[in-house]
């Protein structure tokens, strides 16, 4: 039997929720098999459909799609400098669009061809925001109202922006933040929430390597006593070593690594058991190949995974995370930001969010599609990214 080969690949951009959303259509040799993949790199889109369309699709043409390890191989050091967040994120959707092709020549859901379900369904983790900690208690109880048993909560959104900031004059514009007051509201609010809603309720919280190293090993050590679920991104990747500090502080459990680019930043983390969850971003770090040998190699140290589910990417991403989530005997629980009826609506076959849980189908491959001509009724902004643009009460620029 002849081998099904690559034909074309092409990104299509689109923004039906209005985040920018990158998926690789990966179509062969046989006539109506194509393979999806997301490649979402929200803040960089023209970048990685140049890379899809003008590097890996001209490096592919032509090849047998079953050799995915070997094509990941190929797209990974083809370019000779490698790890980068573009060209991870344009391997990824041509690894995931690889694997729905497998997916759908062996009529098996992707979960199938990575071992079996260990779970009928995802228990997922919400996010619970407000201005007052009496608000995000009312978050919270909505969520548990739903089915919902782990909640992460912040006041003010990341770096908690509530109250007026004390600027010097010529300050540049920015999003403004003071780590002081984050660290102290936070403090206050976790008191707040464990005592008007209880103790049943998981609680988790996402610093967004906000507060200082220091700070951050501090705010560890506080919340220690109010048993979170993990604690998120408390260190930003270049200062990890702090993380070693923290074991020798507390027992608060550590969720790290949305921002890796490279399965080697984990490599200490891992050995030393350094962190409790690791936080892939899964089109970050190269696609499912890499994601699921990283969550293999989690399994023999006992960590546990809890893979990066935001607005920024896209339903194919989040149904290639399901799939993993499925099968990982050391699944923690997954983020889920939530698919609205647009996005629905042009990506038909989405995982399905029900009282805590996301369900996948059992199509073959992901399980999803995408309606290109509704997709092209939702441009990208390719405009300059300004959430990004975070500022310490000094003017000085701060990592968001
Ligand atoms: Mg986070």
């Amino acid at each position: 039997m002849a081998a099904v080969t690559i034909r074309n690949i092409r990104a299509i951009c689109t923004a039906p929720a209005g985040c920018n959303l990158v998926v690789v259509k990966v179509e062969t040799s046989e006539p109506g098999l194509y393979g999806l993949g997301c490649a979402t790199f929200a803040y960089r889109t023209l970048a990685v459909k140049c890379i899809v369309e003008e590097y890996l699709a001209p490096l592919l043409a032509g090849r047998d799609v079953s050799q995915i390890e070997e094509l990941w191989h190929l797209m990974n050091g083809n370019s000779y400098w490698r790890y980068g967040p573009i060209i991870n994120n344009a391997i990824s959707g041509v690894d995931m669009a690889l694997w729905d092709i497998k997916g759908k020549m062996a009529g098996m859901p992707v979960y199938q061809l990575l071992g079996g379900k260990s779970r009928p369904a995802v228990r997922v983790y919400r996010h619970a925001d407000g201005r007052s900690p009496d608000e995000v208690a009312e978050n919270v109880r909505r969520w548990m109202d739903e089915g919902v048993t782990h909640v992460r909560i912040q006041i003010g959104g990341y770096g908690g922006r509530v109250g007026s900031i004390n600027k010097p004059d010529e300050a540049p514009d920015g999003v403004y933040y003071s780590p002081d007051k984050y660290f102290r509201d936070t403090v206050r609010l976790f008191d707040y929430i464990r005592s008007h809603v209880g103790g049943e309720v998981e609680l988790l919280h996402d610093t967004h390597e906000r507060l200082p190293a220091i700070q951050s090993v501090a705010l560890a050590k506080e919340l220690e006593k109010y048993r979170l679920f993990f604690y998120e991104d408390c260190l930003p990747p270049e200062q990890c070593e702090w993380l070693r500090m923290i074991r020798r502080q507390c027992t608060t459990p550590i969720a790290l690594g949305e921002l890796f680019v490279n399965p080697k930043e984990y490599d200490y983390l891992i050995a030393e058991r350094l962190i409790d969850f690791i936080r892939v971003h899964v089109s970050a770090i190269g696609g499912i190949t890499p994601a699921r040998k990283l969550s293999i190699l989690c399994e023999a140290f006992g960590i546990r995974t809890a893979f990066h589910g935001p607005g920024d990417v896209s339903p194919v991403g989040h149904a290639a995370n399901i799939h993993l989530d499925l099968v990982a005997h050391n699944f923690g629980i997954q983020e889920w930001a939530g698919i609205n009826d647009t996005l629905r609506e042009v990506f038909p076959g989405c995982p399905e969010y029900k009282n805590g849980f996301v369900y996948a189908n059992n199509r073959p491959g992901l399980g999803i599609d995408i309606n290109e001509e509704l997709a092209a009724r939702f441009p990208c902004d390719d405009g300059i990214t300004r959430w990004t643009q975070t500022r310490r009460p000094d003017g000085t620029y701060a990592y968001p």
